[in-house]
């Protein structure tokens, strides 16, 4: 038998088992799925737990059992990762050792407060972050009680994973205490070490818009140093100080140690991937997908999606002697919750940034792009049951309205030109 592993059983992990257990011939094939965690948790949830909003009020509203959906031919082994001694082709884990012909790393990335001073030290006190489920289960109650002053939702550096949810986030703020009558009483600040409230430049300018008319305030450029949670406040290296009564921290992101400590990483536990092929860079037959990749384009569900579609064909190649292919284009896509029931979308890749238009059908949608409406929060809302049943399941390749490869039908043309001049 020859081995496939794939570490790590979140989105990317599940996605690849469910697609490879489907390609390859299980008689000659073991796929072998590893991870430490207990749990599937369904990320893009942790945005609604804090507000007790739209059905998600407790663990189970986002959480599964880890190996809940990993196909039956594949083999799960709950295990911590230790090493991938890649000159040997063997991963070392806490339950013993793995030999592979083939490694994807699906290891995701995670949240480290304690890499900002004093941030560790005011969690739980007036410090919360949505990032973990634990994190988004301890906001409840605080924000319920939360009678008026000042919110500050800070982004301590980038990468983070899902790049919007922190936007989201201040504007389901503003819903939230707009719905308790006491927004005149509270102030919100969205404060970020990036020029705006997002990476891309026209996508900024419209949540912008939206901030403004919601009167959230946005406070840009600010690299934090470190936070006092006793006198609350925080602080950036450039001087500036930003106080608040209840601190939404998104802490740093960081990729996993395995990943460094193996010698493949970026020094900030990022796998070295190449950006079209996702081939892992200082090591053979080995691919990354999703969040533990250092590809420039955003760490989301769909991304990992996405990437797995064109791991799975490049590992199959491989194994034919043919050389993997540069087919992804960087394309991500994602539901923009603004509140009251609405909801934009961004559909863009490593050369296009987000447009205006109709998505996925050219002037039909029905969903539109980096446009606020009800039928794209239905969309959010139903990402859910299509994550669990068919995403994971790896349903989806081959689906017209999710294309691997970002589709330029719908989209508004010009903007392209405007944005090059
Ligand atoms: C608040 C929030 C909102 C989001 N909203 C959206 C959204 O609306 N749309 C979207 O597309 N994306 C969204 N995302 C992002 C999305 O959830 C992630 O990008 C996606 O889950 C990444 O998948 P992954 O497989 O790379 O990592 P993960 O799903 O995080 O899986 C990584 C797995 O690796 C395991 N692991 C790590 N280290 C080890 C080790 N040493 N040994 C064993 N196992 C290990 C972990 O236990 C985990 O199960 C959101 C994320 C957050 C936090």
């Amino acid at each position: 038998m020859k081995n496939l592993v794939i570490l790590g059983a979140g989105t990317g992990g599940t996605v690849l088992a469910s697609l490879m257990t489907r390609k390859l011939d299980m008689k000659q094939w073991c796929v072998t799925v590893i991870d430490k965690g207990f749990i599937h948790c369904y990320q893009p949830g942790l945005l609604f737990l804090p507000f007790n909003l739209y059905g998600y009020n407790d663990k189970r509203d986002v959480a599964k059992p880890i190996n809940h959906s990993i196909p039956s031919e594949a083999q799960f082994v709950s295990a911590e990762i230790k090493l991938i001694d890649h000159e040997n082709k063997r991963v070392e884990t806490s339950e013993g050792n793995f030999d592979y012909d083939f490694l994807v790393l699906a290891l995701g990335c995670t949240v480290d407060p304690s890499e900002v001073e004093g941030m560790a030290e005011g969690m739980g006190r007036n410090i919360f972050t949505f990032y973990t489920l634990e994190g988004a289960l301890s906001m409840q109650e605080p924000l319920e009680m939360f009678e008026g002053g000042r919110i500050v939702l800070n982004i301590a550096e980038m990468p983070i994973k899902c790049p919007v949810a922190p936007i989201e986030f201040v504007f389901l703020a503003d819903y939230f205490f707009q719905n308790k009558n006491i927004r005149d009483k509270v102030t919100i600040d969205f404060v970020t070490p990036l020029t705006g409230a997002f990476t891309k430049p026209v996508a900024t300018s419209v949540l912008s818009e939206i901030a403004e008319q919601k009167n959230i305030g946005i406070i840009p450029n600010f690299q934090i140093s470190e936070v006092d949670h006793e006198k609350k406040v925080i602080k950036s290296y450039g001087g500036e100080s930003v106080e608040y009564d209840l601190l939404v921290a998104i802490p740093p992101n960081t990729g996993p140690d395995v990943i460094e400590e193996s010698g493949l990483g970026n020094g900030l536990g990022y796998a070295v991937t190449d950006d079209h092929t996702l081939k892992v860079k200082k090591a053979e037959r080995i691919y990354a997908v999703g969040d533990n990749t250092n590809v420039p384009t955003s760490k989301a569900g769909s991304v990992a999606h996405f990437e797995a579609e064109v791991i799975a064909e490049n590992i199959m190649r491989e194994m034919e002697g043919k050389e993997p292919l540069p087919e992804f284009d960087g394309h991500s896509n994602c539901f923009i919750e603004s509140g009251f029931h609405k909801a934009l979308l961004f559909d863009f890749n490593y050369e296009v940034e987000p447009l205006k238009g109709s998505y996925p059908l050219g002037g039909i949608g029905p969903f539109s792009l980096l446009k606020e409406s009800y039928i794209n929060h239905l969309g959010k809302l139903a990402f859910k049951h299509i994550y669990w049943n068919l995403l994971l399941p790896a349903l989806l390749p081959g689906d017209p309205l999710l294309p691997g490869k970002m589709s330029m039908a719908g989209k508004e043309l010009e903007k392209i030109v405007e944005n090059l001049h």
